[in-house]
């Protein structure tokens, strides 16, 4: 009891118009009916910046974060990606060195891409176990063993043709055959000491073919993290430069989401959570929000988003060209991804944020 007034509950509150007492009820969606002005003035609370701290509804912490990098053959390379500044193309020891940074910067994930020096019809060096991933993955865990290292799993890197499976004689992509050679590549990734493999394809059953192809050669315990919910974007741009994985004809299309779908980003997940997924991903983030929050709300499971190389770009062009605060969006964009329901988000960004924290 307060005030003589018998008030108990929190919800009931001695308005100061005509001294009348207001009561707040839940409506049916579970919120509270907002008294009107001036009994309530929401802005109390955002006028100090103490205040505006303590309230924050939504962080960004360096555990929120997965930092992609390219790995290529070769030793002491380090190459500039035009399409992604900032961004390099690293040997196997080049990327041991910046994992190391990284680290000491306060990092905790990185996901390796691979451009190998051959390709073929089926993509098969991506299972090589000398192969510019293989060699990453053995020197980064060995400079820096606390340091998560994840792996995208898919083909298109290393076929000639640059589709994300195999081809039929009529250039269509076949889905069965793909997943053996998948798997065989998730699995080269475990034996050279990943942490966790993350499958991009958008083939029909592979989180399903991998977990099978982990789990008998005795790595259960290696998660798979599925690109579940991946769309045709054309954010992807930079990124294709990134890893010379364009495909030579056609499009992927006829394996990647289409835009305009979520009913069938939901019917995604479920399944790649039937098959065994640890962990889902939709890709692109920003562009798709909607969408990671229809995942968020249909599973408790862990989800992942990625900010993609567009997204990023289109950052970095715009701070360049003095059209906006450059940090300031691109940390407003990672608390957006945040706070549409992600726990952790893949980003060329994650360096710089690290930077950012410490000044
Ligand atoms: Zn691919």
């Amino acid at each position: 009891m307060t005030c003589g007034t018998g008030v108990l509950s929190p919800r009931r509150a001695t308005g100061a118009a005509g001294g009348a007492l207001r009561s707040r009820r839940p409506t049916a969606a579970g919120r509270e009916e907002p008294l009107p002005y001036p009994l309530d003035r929401p802005r109390r609370l955002r006028e100090t910046p103490v205040l505006r701290d303590l309230l924050r509804e939504t962080r960004l912490s360096p555990d929120d974060l997965m930092y992609p990098i390219f790995v290529v053959p070769g030793k002491g390379v380090k190459r500039p990606i035009a399409s992604l500044a900032g961004q390099h193309h690293l040997s196997p020891d080049a990327a041991a060195e910046l994992a190391r940074g990284f680290r000491a910067d306060g990092g905790r994930a990185l996901i390796l891409f691979g451009l190998p020096d051959r390709k073929d019809e089926t993509g098969s060096p991506g299972a090589d176990p000398d192969g510019p991933v293989q060699r990453a993955i053995r020197e980064i865990k060995s400079a820096v063993p606390d340091l998560l290292v994840a792996t995208d799993v898919c083909l298109c890197e290393y076929t000639s043709h640059g589709h994300c499976g195999v081809l039929a004689p009529d250039g269509r992509v076949l889905n069965d055959p793909t997943l053996e050679l998948l798997a065989r590549q998730a699995l080269s990734h475990a034996e050279a000491g990943a942490d966790m493999v993350a499958p991009s394809d958008m083939m029909d059953g592979r989180v399903q073919a991998i977990r099978k192809a982990l789990d008998s050669a005795g790595f259960e315990r290696v998660p798979v993290m599925s690109y579940s919910v991946k769309y045709a974007s054309a954010f992807y741009g930079p990124f294709r430069e990134a890893a010379q994985s364009a495909p030579s004809s056609g499009d992927r299309r006829g394996y990647q989401m289409d835009p305009g779908n979520i009913r069938e980003a939901a019917r995604e997940a479920e399944l790649d959570l039937a098959e065994g997924a640890d962990i889902l991903m939709v890709k692109p983030a920003g562009p798709y929000l909607d969408v990671l929050r229809e995942i968020r709300l249909l599973t408790g499971r862990p989800l992942a988003a990625y900010q993609v190389s567009g997204e990023f770009a289109m950052l970095r062009a715009a701070g360049d060209a003095g059209l906006l605060d450059y940090r300031a969006a691109a940390l407003e964009s990672l608390l957006g991804i945040k706070r549409a329901g992600a726990d952790l988000i893949l980003t060329y960004l994650a360096p710089e944020y690290l930077r950012w924290r410490r000044q």
